[in-house]
């Protein structure tokens, strides 16, 4: 036998049992964010290396260590995006969208890829729904984006959900912290991971990301860089808390917060359900990414739902579509029928047809051991009487249906 071929490691196949509860959430989060204003954006998968080192950060893990990079025939160097935001920005800049509307609210969907260390929850290939809002400063704004990762999670009925909140602060802020953490590591530096003694140099909040055991152990004393923002990043962080509260959301402040992107300023936030400690959904503001990235001066704020993890967490029972099996039995009904029933086809009915030349009895038996429930069958006295023989196979009823009558029977077992 010919060698199997099998998926690469770290990706994975979505089988049609699953893309049904995937459907279902992506229909629940497009209406939401169509909702609230939202329109949807598609994106590249390839992009330049040098958007993601400018935008996510040369320091991230994700730039450093996880990022599909590689040169086409023309030798540019080119990344699969490990991320959508510095895509979205990127269009946003070379479309001068900021020119067509004060405030734009986009959406995206589509796959991420990260040479992460695959494990539960985390692929090589994995699936982002996202949203982000462009030249809005204020906290109300990054707590629409709660309210909506809310609405959405509810609608998928998980209640056991909590946002996990923080504020990084301004540039400003982020350098007066970044100078009373690294204080506050130097003593330890030496039971920091390698990697964290690195970022005590290049990007010191990067230690607050490390999920190291012994770096994480050190990090439960630091200084929090809420003892250090300034006025404004303050004001805005508690004008975001008060909206959260008037919306009732469910949230719990954890200082240490800093997500694995660099561009982010004050409001960050992650979404977690029940124990897992996996994020299911991040993001914040980030008011100097469109800048950096050669535009004007344009606050911002965003968010991804990993979808891989969400619908791992959920509990969705997606309802079976009733299905319809018809069976042609002898050449002679097989070349008359098939034409009689893709002219009664009903749009949202399905209708399945097997050509296959087999036994009745056999027919049966497939379609029992499939779980298919209504059977039509055209076999030459059928034929001749212009009718199909339905067969219930639940209650083992049968009746026969004229053909000019197909497409309403269709309809009458679709609405039964
Ligand atoms: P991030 O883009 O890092 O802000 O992540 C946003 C969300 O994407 C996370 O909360 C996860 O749900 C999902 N995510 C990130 N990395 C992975 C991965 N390697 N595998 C599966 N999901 C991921």
């Amino acid at each position: 036998m010919a060698e199997q071929i099998k998926a690469v490691r770290g990706m994975r196949d979505i089988l049609p049992e699953e893309v049904k509860i995937w459907q279902t959430v992506e229909s629940i989060a497009f209406q939401t964010l169509e909702a609230f204003g939202f329109e949807e954006i598609r994106v590249p998968v390839v992009e330049e290396l040098k958007l993601f080192q400018r935008s996510v950060g040369s320091f991230t893990d994700i730039v450093q260590k996880e990022m599909y990079v590689f040169k086409d025939k023309g030798n540019r160097i080119l990344a699969l995006r490990p991320e959508a935001t510095a895509s979205v920005v990127r269009a946003y800049l070379e479309h001068q969208l900021y020119t067509k509307r004060k405030i734009t609210r986009l959406y995206y969907a589509g796959p991420m890829f990260r040479y992460d260390r695959p494990q539960k929850g985390r692929y090589r290939q994995f699936f982002q729904i996202g949203a982000e809002i462009f030249g809005g400063k204020s906290p109300y704004f990054d707590a629409e984006l709660i309210v909506i990762l809310a609405k959405i999670i509810e609608k998928l009925n998980v209640s056991n959900y909590v946002f996990e909140t923080n504020s990084v602060g301004c540039d400003a802020c982020k350098i007066s912290y970044g100078i009373k953490l690294k204080q506050f590591l130097e003593p330890a530096k030496d039971r920091l991971c390698q990697d964290c003694q690195t970022r005590l140099q290049g990007n010191v909040l990067r230690v607050l990301d490390c999920k190291v055991i012994s770096c994480r152990e050190i990090i439960k004393e630091a200084p929090v860089i809420q003892d250090v923002l300034c006025d404004d990043c303050r004001k805005h962080q508690e004008n975001f808390y008060t909206t959260l509260d008037d919306n009732k959301i469910h949230y719990k402040k954890n200082p240490y917060l800093v997500r694995g992107l660099d561009y982010y300023t004050k409001t960050v936030f992650e979404l977690k359900i029940g124990e897992e400690e996996n994020a299911v959904a991040g993001g914040g503001r980030y008011d100097n990414l469109v800048s950096e990235l050669g535009g004007p001066e344009t606050p911002a704020a965003g968010f991804a739902i990993g979808m891989d993890r969400l619908c791992a967490l959920i509990n969705l029972e997606v309802k079976r579509k009733k299905e319809i099996c018809v069976i042609f039995l002898g050449q002679h009904a097989l070349q008359k029928g098939t034409a009689i029933l893709n002219s009664s086809r009903v749009d949202g009915i399905k209708i399945v047809a097997d050509y296959e030349q087999r036994p009745l009895k056999n027919h049966l038996k497939i379609a029992d051991r499939e779980g298919v429930k209504h059977i039509l069958i055209l076999g030459d006295n059928e034929l001749q009487k212009q009718i199909f023989l339905y067969k219930n196979m639940s209650n083992g009823s049968q009746k026969e249906i004229k053909f000019s009558e197909l497409s309403k029977f269709f309809k009458e077992i679709d609405n039964a």
